[in-house]
């Protein structure tokens, strides 16, 4: 198409995954164009993010800024909280015994991807357009998107973070595999009277899970899984009336609890990609992958994504092969989280006999027997990592 920019990556979309993905391959030497508005700073949300993932925030030199604003998580308890026949044992994950000061960070979304924005800014070797794709053409020339603010540009591979509708993704005709659970979570920050001791807890109920996450201080964050209307019903209670449902739910181990303004409803779903690149397009994040905010997986995934794209690009030069080896990249990764998160919200969901005592079963066996316990620490961490882990435990103890 005359007239229109070159370009040899296009990033389309710039929540956590693109501009992390711009910054990425900027410092590794890549030129690309992002195309998507500056966040904005509405999202009360704040996301638990894992070691492997923090390592690539310190790769990028951001997180001296983000760490004075988060909280380490040094304990993830999960206590069943459903008034079920038969009721799993809780079970308690503790960061040092797998040799972790700490699993990962809660870190507010309004400040990560405020020192993300700020960071692809001031990278010389990005172009970042302010304005959203309106159209896309893939053709055997390069994939061409219309921007809002005119022009167009053509690229020879796409790197589609442009959320859970992705344009791109339809453009280059990828399938989806979509559920509904009619399910929402509200999403509120809170002050507690007790110390958390960095410890997280999530409480499983018939509805979903409640999850509270450590913030600095004496505050918390909550994400309370439920029905769309108990949601809403919840979203419009007052403050005190509110704050009354959130300790009574904690059975008031933080003590008395005050919530903060900006409570926000987030519809949910489970979407998962068919496959994760075709035609010129690489989908990364919740263009790829959708989950309920089940142990913290969805940006975690993301960003592993966005490392595995930028290593096939660097390590490939021919797009067809960086797509089909980005592809087999993340195919056991994704699908392993798909399906563990899947079971474990079924498994809530479910009022049948068989599927609450797999999960008694399975909860009690992680809670009783250690080096299964640090099979799945060190799995939640790192994919792959698990079982490593476990052999060399194992080896070790065969020594002595
Ligand atoms: C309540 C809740 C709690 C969560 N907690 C956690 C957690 O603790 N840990 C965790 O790992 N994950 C968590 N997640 C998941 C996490 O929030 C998502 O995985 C993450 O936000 C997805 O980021 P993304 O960049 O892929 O998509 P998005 O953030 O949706 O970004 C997509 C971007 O694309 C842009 N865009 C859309 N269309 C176009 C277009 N046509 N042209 C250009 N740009 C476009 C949008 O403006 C947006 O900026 C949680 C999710 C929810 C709902």
């Amino acid at each position: 198409m005359s007239g229109a920019t070159q370009a040899d990556i296009l990033i389309a979309g710039s929540g956590a995954t693109g501009l992390l993905a711009a910054l990425l391959l900027a410092r590794r030497g890549r030129r690309a164009i992002l195309a998507g508005p500056a966040p904005g700073d509405g999202d009360r949300r704040t996301t638990a993010l894992m070691l492997p993932a923090l390592a690539i925030l310190e790769e990028l030199g951001l997180l001296d800024r983000l760490k004075p604003v988060s909280a380490p998580l040094r304990r993830m308890r999960i206590i069943d909280g459903t008034g079920r026949l038969i009721r799993a044992p809780t079970v308690t994950f503790n960061a040092g015994e797998i040799g972790a000061e700490h699993f990962g960070l809660n870190i507010p979304n309004g400040e990560l991807n405020a020192a993300l924005a700020a960071a692809v800014a001031a990278e010389p070797a990005i172009d970042w357009r302010r304005t959203t794709v309106t159209g896309w053409r893939i053709e055997a020339d390069g994939a061409h998107a219309a921007l809002a603010e005119g022009g167009t540009i053509c690229a020879g591979l796409v790197i589609a973070a442009d959320g859970r509708n992705s344009p791109a993704r339809e453009a280059a005709g990828i399938r989806l595999l979509a559920r509904s659970h009619r399910q929402a979570a509200l999403v509120v920050n809170f002050a507690h009277e007790r110390e958390h001791a960095h410890t997280s807890t999530e409480f499983h109920t018939e509805t979903g899970p409640f999850t509270q996450v450590p913030l600095p201080g004496r505050r918390s964050s909550l994400v309370w899984v439920v029905r769309p209307e108990t949601a809403q019903a919840l979203a419009a209670l007052d403050d005190a009336a509110l704050s009354r449902r959130i300790e009574d739910r904690m059975q008031s181990m933080l003590g008395r609890v005050a919530v903060e303004p900006g409570r926000q409803v987030y519809p949910l779903g489970s979407m998962l990609a068919e496959r994760f690149a075709r035609d010129r397009v690489a989908l990364v994040g919740e263009a790829a992958h959708v989950f309920p905010p089940i142990g913290a997986q969805g940006l975690n995934l993301g960003i592993r994504d966005v490392r595995d794209i930028v290593d096939a690009i660097c390590a490939h030069g021919v797009v067809d092969t960086i797509l089909a080896d980005y592809d087999r990249r993340r195919r056991p990764d994704v699908l392993s989280r798909a399906g563990a998160v899947d079971l474990l919200n079924r498994s809530l969901l479910s009022g049948m006999l068989p599927a609450q005592m797999l999960r008694g079963v399975g909860l009690g066996l992680i809670g009783g027997v250690p080096p299964l316990r640090g099979l799945v620490m060190r799995e939640g961490l790192q994919p792959g990592s698990g079982l490593s882990g476990l052999v060399s435990g194992l080896r070790k103890k065969v020594r002595r």
